[in-house]
């Protein structure tokens, strides 16, 4: 069973040198544990900062050890009486093919809404944060024009589902690329688009949202959110969600210069982590599922096949080559 390991800590962009893949026994449940045959493995921006040695709200990977990460597999063995033999089960032990868990750490999971692959996009910790995002931390307003960065992302195109459900007039979203940008609105509900690849972000901002925006939803950091502060109206709202512009710095990135207009807006800059919001999860599960029947939910994603591609698909996503979840298929899925 192959599993993939942190080989050294990246320095700015990482390369598939920090990386090793290893070959392990598959090792035999203990008790109160299963055997999970992994059939879909996440990868993540946030895990660019766990190969970091720093403090965070997570703590780093160690160099020499597997990284970790939702994963989506079958129950191939189990000495858990809740977690039946056969079950699909979403669970934090990915990068491998075979995993050991804790029935606690192990959710089971209903297939028959949507695929087992959904519960890594648009019904998992994604989604959520676009969800709490919108609704905790800026909230949407009736009437609000809202603007989404990396919205053709996993958490972005959520985003914009969740901000016309709490009634958003206008939904602007930016992405990298033309293609992306004629997506957003062809595909993913966007009402406007960005190509922040093209420049001149300002200048495009101010032309979709000639009357300024209300929300701002930040994926990116950087140039984004100082093109956002310049474009917020008056009492505007900003849930800092990610910086993924920035993840890669090897010297500390300036922040906004122009934050001094947060003063005169009356501006609520709010950043958040997912994992506090969890009590929303039921609540979105609910809308998720009606969007679902209706057909109004995008749940696009990108997959790759292959262990053996999992760090290609990584590194990948930090640059932009997914629309939507990038998502590793494993042989068995
Ligand atoms: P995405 O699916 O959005 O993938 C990452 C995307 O980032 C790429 O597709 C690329 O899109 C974009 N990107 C890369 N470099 C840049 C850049 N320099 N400027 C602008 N865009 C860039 O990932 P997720 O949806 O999973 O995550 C989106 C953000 O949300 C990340 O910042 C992540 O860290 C954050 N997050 C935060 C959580 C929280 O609890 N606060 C939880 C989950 C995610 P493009 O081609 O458009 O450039």
């Amino acid at each position: 069973s192959r599993e993939i390991r942190l080989a050294s800590r990246p320095v700015g962009e990482p390369t598939s040198e920090n990386f090793s893949v290893a070959d392990v026994p598959v090792g035999e449940p203990g008790s109160g544990q299963v055997l999970v045959r992994n059939t879909w493995l996440s990868v993540d921006p946030y895990m660019r900062g766990r190969m970091n040695d720093a403090k965070s709200y997570v703590p780093p990977f160690q160099i020499g050890e597997p990284l970790q990460g939702a994963a989506v597999g079958e129950v191939v063995a189990s000495n858990a009486d809740q977690i039946p033999l056969g079950a699909t089960v979403l669970h934090f032990l990915g990068w491998r093919e075979y995993a050991i868990v804790d029935a606690a750490a192990v959710q089971v999971l209903d297939t028959t809404i949507a695929p087992a692959q959904a519960y890594l996009g648009a019904l998992g910790m994604v989604a959520l944060t676009a969800y709490a995002g919108l609704k905790r931390i800026a909230p949407v307003k009736e009437g609000d024009v809202v603007f989404v960065s990396g919205a053709a992302g996993a958490v972005g195109i959520i985003a914009a589902r969740v901000a016309k459900h709490f009634g958003a007039a206008k939904v602007i979203g930016s992405a990298g690329g033309p293609v992306k940008a004629k997506r957003l609105v062809e595909d993913f509900g966007y009402d406007a688009a960005i190509d922040y690849k093209a420049g001149d972000l300002d200048g495009q901002l101010a032309l979709a949202a000639p009357d300024g925006i209300d929300v701002y939803f930040d994926n990116v950091g950087g140039d984004h959110l100082r093109a956002a502060i310049n474009a917020m109206n008056r009492d505007g709202r900003i849930a800092l969600c990610g910086a993924i512009s920035v993840y890669n710095a090897t010297t500390p990135p300036p922040g906004p210069d122009n934050l001094y207009q947060a003063i005169g807006k009356r501006l609520a800059l709010r950043g958040f982590i997912v994992g506090d919001h969890q009590d929303l999860a039921a609540e979105y599960a609910q809308l998720a599922a009606a969007w679902l029947k209706d057909g109004s939910l995008q749940y696009e994603e990108t997959i790759v096949d292959g262990i053996d591609n999992t760090v290609e698909a990584f590194l990948g996503m930090l640059k932009g080559t997914n629309t939507g979840k990038m998502l590793i298929r494993l042989k068995s899925a």
